[in-house]
């Protein structure tokens, strides 16, 4: 029997597992992908928001400002990116001027650091902003992080402090008796005192599995983007329009952790909840939306597009509660932006008001809250780069080209605890296929080394979920 089972491992179920696991608690963790953070935490802008956009009184603004105070530290113990680039939310006319400060007040209010820039200061700084923006309201302190980095380091804790991970793991049904629940996937029936409902855009599917009326309904919300070269270099800092109800917060230039800029994204209810398809409308949208506050966007170095889902509900607000109806049942959902940047505070909220209720926690003497950095030879000096490849040659053989990504590095982290089991799995580590030919040559390289280092056939080896298998036969 479990203490508690985390249904979902993404940057909300991963961030709370590394937590729980401070303590003498027997945690699991199921999710029904084939990797970690492969959902919503996979595709979004990467921000650590400092807190001044969400309504003063919601729970968003309250996670939201307590979890990015605790992000630095974090990404430093888990040797994870975290880059202060800052925040311009640049006004065009006295209306939108109006509204930054509204945001000026919410930034008083909540301790956040601020500065106003005039058009022509901010166009110094940021030579392609564009030349109707009048006003700038800047939050130097705002980070960019890489998300699914962070979710996957959280797990490697956790696994390493002793809880039990189970990808490829469906919750399909939840039974409740009289000493807790039985969890049923498809493989397992798994028991466990108390669960967390992590499940993103799923979690009142997850919920409605226990509960006749979860108290929220969820509708998700498609965002799309253009990914550009790194050598495009078009922003320093991440470029916000000003705000609005209908279209949050609106299309964005962000330059992220390696150096490629983000441009997006759209905000569109769609009715599938797996259907994280770029359209041409959405990308349309972005396209002529971007033109708002910036110039020259040379959307002709894009090397992809992506798409993700926002869990968004009817209760425009972070929903992180225990079901009325069934004591020991928790729900993290509606964890739409700025859910990234708040994890760390939704965590210690569900610790503190639930967790805490049910169980008498003792720390866990055994367990360490740090992970050391994986090796990233292209941020290695010369010296330190040869110093390795004498201890081990695989650093010596580079496998992406774009990346600059190495074989030693692939092999780690493949090794790794929770390491990679797919194509996917290893970019999402170390970024071979991120680059500008997006894997067209290193492709059938990882596969070989998946194959080897898994003992599999290559033909076995997949791109992302099981169901993905790459080669029909082996060839030459
Ligand atoms: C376009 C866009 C832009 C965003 N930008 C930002 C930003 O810049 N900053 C920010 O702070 N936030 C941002 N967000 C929000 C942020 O990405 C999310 O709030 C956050 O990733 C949600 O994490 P999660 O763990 O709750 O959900 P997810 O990452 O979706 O994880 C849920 C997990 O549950 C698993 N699961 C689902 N159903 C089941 C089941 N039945 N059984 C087992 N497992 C299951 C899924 O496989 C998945 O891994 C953005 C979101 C989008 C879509």
């Amino acid at each position: 029997m479990y203490d508690i089972i985390i249904i979902g491992a993404g940057i909300t179920g991963t961030m709370l597992a590394r937590d729980l696991s401070a303590y003498k608690l027997k945690i699991a963790m199921i999710d029904k992908e084939n990797d970690i953070a492969n959902e919503t935490t996979m595709a979004n802008s990467a921000i650590v928001h400092t807190g001044y956009d969400p309504a003063e009184g919601t729970l968003k603004a309250k996670l939201n400002v307590a979890g990015a105070k605790k992000y630095e530290k974090i990404c430093h113990d888990l040797g994870c990116k975290y880059k202060v680039v800052g925040a311009y939310i640049a006004a065009c006319g006295e209306e939108e001027e109006e509204h930054l400060k509204t945001l000026e007040q919410n930034a008083i209010a909540r301790g956040i650091p601020y500065e106003f820039l005039s058009g022509k200061e901010a166009r110094r700084e940021e030579e392609h902003l564009g030349d109707d923006v009048t006003m700038v309201l800047s939050f130097p302190t705002t980070a960019v992080i890489y998300p699914w980095e962070v979710a996957i380091a959280c797990a490697e804790v956790a696994v390493n402090n002793g809880m039990d991970l189970f990808l490829n793991e469906e919750c399909t049904a939840i039974d409740k008796d009289d000493e807790g629940f039985t969890v049923h996937t498809g493989n397992h029936d798994f028991r466990t005192k108390m669960i967390i409902n992590a499940a993103g855009v799923h979690t009142e599917k997850v919920a409605r599995m226990v509960s006749d009326d979860p108290g929220f309904h969820i509708t998700p919300r498609r965002g799309e983007y253009y990914v550009l070269d790194q050598d495009a270099k078009y922003v320093k800092h991440i470029i916000f329009p000003v705000p609005s109800k209908t279209k949050g917060k609106g299309v964005l230039a962000v330059p992220t952790v390696y150096g490629n800029t983000l441009i997006g994204p759209n905000s569109d209810f769609v009715d599938d909840l797996d259907d994280n398809s770029t359209s041409e409308e959405g990308l349309d949208y972005v396209r002529k939306n971007i033109r708002k506050t910036m110039k020259d966007v040379p959307l002709y170095r894009s090397i992809r597009t992506f798409a993700g889902l926002r869990p968004t509900s009817d209760r425009h607000d972070f929903v992180v509660e225990e079901a009325k109806d069934v004591p020991g049942f928790v729900n993290a959902a509606s964890i739409e932006s700025p859910g990234l940047a708040s994890a760390p505070g939704v965590s210690e909220y569900i610790i503190e008001n639930f967790v805490k209720k049910h169980f008498d926690l003792q720390d866990n003497p055994d367990a360490v809250m740090e992970r050391e950095a994986p090796v990233i030879l292209s941020e290695l000096s010369e010296e330190e780069r040869n110093e390795l490849i004498r201890k081990n040659p695989l650093y010596g053989k580079i496998i992406c080209r774009c990346e600059q990504v190495s074989e030693g590095e692939i092999v780690d982290c493949i090794r790794s605890v929770c390491g990679a089991r797919s194509v996917k799995g290893v970019k999402k580590r170390v970024r071979p296929g991120m680059g500008r030919c997006q894997g067209g040559f290193c492709e059938p390289l990882v596969l070989n080394i998946l194959a080897r280092e898994l003992n599999t056939a290559p033909t076995d080896v997949v791109l992302d979920s099981l169901r993905s298998l790459i080669l029909e036969s082996e060839n030459r």
